[in-house]
């Protein structure tokens, strides 16, 4: 008699069933109906909320409150999320900078002591972007190498920055 046959508890729960015919071989191993009617509901809420992204509003609620709870207790902000169409406007600086010189550039302008609104720090680094075009086709005229031309790039972009 095959060894499997003598199963009569669930791998999961530990609860007994009549017969091995009732437990059901998955993953975790021989699972009661029971268990399986829980997994599976398992993963019907899992495919609900992080695939099709319908979250529960008790969760929802929960979630704000824990938010507000860390907000409470952050006293600086480790790292800014910027709303999609900043991140955007930022990449017209174009690929000279990387993304964490653009995410410096922003925070630098809604966070110092004369902090811009979303709105302005966005003007300001369109016009930025306007004047480091025009520093490139200076500098590409003037500079042999790219790894020169990035250089001078990168010290004329602290410089307008600072301006
Ligand atoms: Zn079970």
């Amino acid at each position: 008699m095959n060894v499997k046959n003598n199963r009569v508890h669930c791998d999961k729960c530990g609860e007994k069933v009549r017969r091995f015919k009732d437990l059901k071989k998955v993953n975790e191993g021989y699972l009661c109906p029971k268990c399986i009617r829980e997994n599976r509901a398992k993963r019907r809420e899992f495919l609900r909320r992080n695939i099709l992204g319908i979250r529960k509003r008790s969760d929802l609620i929960k979630e704000w409150a824990a938010k507000r709870e860390l907000r409470k207790n952050i006293t600086y902000k480790p790292k800014i999320k910027l709303p999609k169409e900043d991140r955007l406007k930022i990449n017209t600086l174009g690929l000279y900078l990387t993304k964490n010189e653009r995410l410096v550039l922003y925070k630098k302008l809604v966070q110092g002591e004369n902090p811009l609104t979303s709105e302005e720090a966005n003007k300001r680094i369109n016009n930025l972007s306007e004047q480091m075009k025009t520093l490139i086709e200076k500098l590409r005229n003037e500079v042999d190498t790219q790894e020169e031309l990035n250089k001078r790039f990168k010290e004329g972009f602290a410089k307008l920055i600072e301006g």
